[in-house]
């Protein structure tokens, strides 16, 4: 029967999607997109040419929030356990960033009905995310990296701010002194130290005093350039593989409820090195990296990765992107929401922005 090879999907009485991608199930459906064979609900857009793919399908294992699957060792088929009929950011921005090379190339994006299933890749050889590689360099105390992937954010920006089909006016300006993001910032400083129990909660509410002084400059954030940002940019998305380093996985932040599609670009990069700094807490709880020379690796890698990033938009003619101002703000927004995370997901992730205040806040 030709939709037995498609995934099932069916609908909870709360309306909620599921979906289960049997064995074999992949290697199925790219033989019938090959031959355009599509069962109705589902549907496709095409985002460029499918190449041949030879038989074969094996699961990622790394964890990963959806569920990832190799195909004839050519192309990767993420499966959405939880389908959306909310829309989806992937598509629109795969489709926008047809020049950005630095991604795997997208093919295409597959719908049941309204909601995205899956999306279909370029299979990068050799690839580890940054939850393994960047913990290398963190427990090894190099720092080469920090330039390089400072420089592929910008161009992953610089993307983003070029007008496309998709999106022909891909850059806006924020009214001035934009109070939501302040409000936005502070609801998640109080929510952190709300959430925060223990020894670390009573450290914490410390310093929240500390920590709201920082998030002054957002009351008074100049007019500003906004732009599609990643969403999501920490080092996990970051894969190092056998031609160099791609960004991936542009389905937004799941934590953050309806952020604006339109951000600052110094929303991704608060997000991207601070990860670099989480990366560094990984490798003292399980390397046993030392905690000061750890410190003091994350430090020179944020910076080299902060000032590469700058000169690349500055070669571009495009310093106006990033407003410096917001960095540190956001930054700290940015582990107090790793805080909620951990709180309300994952309590054993706790130590990680902990190590990272701690050390802020020495
Ligand atoms: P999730 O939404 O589950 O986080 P990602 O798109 O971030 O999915 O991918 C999860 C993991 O799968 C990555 O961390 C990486 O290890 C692997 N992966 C993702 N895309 C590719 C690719 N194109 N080539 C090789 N491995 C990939
Ligand atoms: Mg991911």
């Amino acid at each position: 029967m030709e939709g037995s090879r498609w995934p099932r999907v069916t609908g909870g009485p709360d309306g909620v999607l599921s979906l289960e991608a049997r064995d074999g199930v992949t290697e199925g459906v790219l033989r019938d997109l090959a031959r355009g064979a599509v069962p109705p609900p589902f549907s496709v857009r095409t985002l460029r040419p499918l190449p041949p793919v030879p038989p074969g399908e094996r699961p990622i294992t790394v964890d990963q929030t959806n569920h990832s699957v190799v195909a004839g060792e050519t192309v990767v088929v993420k499966w959405f356990p939880r389908p959306s009929r909310a829309p989806h950011p992937a598509p629109a921005l795969l489709a926008h960033l047809a020049g950005f090379a630095r991604t795997a190339t997208p093919y295409a994006a597959v719908y049941w009905e309204d909601a995205l299933v899956a999306l279909v890749t370029a299979y990068l050889p050799e690839a580890r995310d940054g939850w393994e590689w960047c913990v290398d360099e963190a427990e090894a105390g190099r720092t080469g990296f920090a330039a390089e992937i400072g420089a592929l954010a910008a161009e992953l920006h610089l993307a983003m701010a070029t007008p496309s089909a998709v999106l022909p006016d891909p850059v806006r300006l924020s009214p001035p002194g934009s109070g939501a993001w302040l409000g936005r910032a502070e609801e998640a400083l109080r929510e952190a130290v709300a959430l925060t129990d223990g020894e670390d909660g009573t450290w914490l509410a410390r310093r929240a005093e500390a920590l709201r002084g920082e998030l002054a400059p957002l009351a008074s954030a100049p007019a500003t350039p906004l732009i599609r940002v990643h969403g999501d940019l920490h080092v996990g998305q970051i894969l190092r593989w056998r031609d160099g380093y791609a960004v991936v996985d542009f389905d937004g932040n799941p934590t953050v409820a309806g952020a604006e599609p339109y951000q600052p670009a110094a929303r991704d990069l608060a997000q991207l090195t601070t990860s670099v700094d989480h990366a560094g807490q990984v490798a003292v709880r399980r390397r046993s990296a030392g905690r000061g020379a750890t410190a003091a690796w994350a430090a020179a890698a944020r910076r080299d990765l902060a000032e590469s990033y700058a000169r690349t938009l500055a070669e571009a003619g495009r310093a106006d992107l990033l407003d410096r101002s917001l960095l540190r703000p956001f930054e700290v927004e940015q582990e107090c929401r790793e805080l909620i995370y951990a709180a309300r997901h994952l309590p054993r992730w706790r130590y990680a922005p902990m190590g990272v205040l701690r050390t802020w806040y020495a």
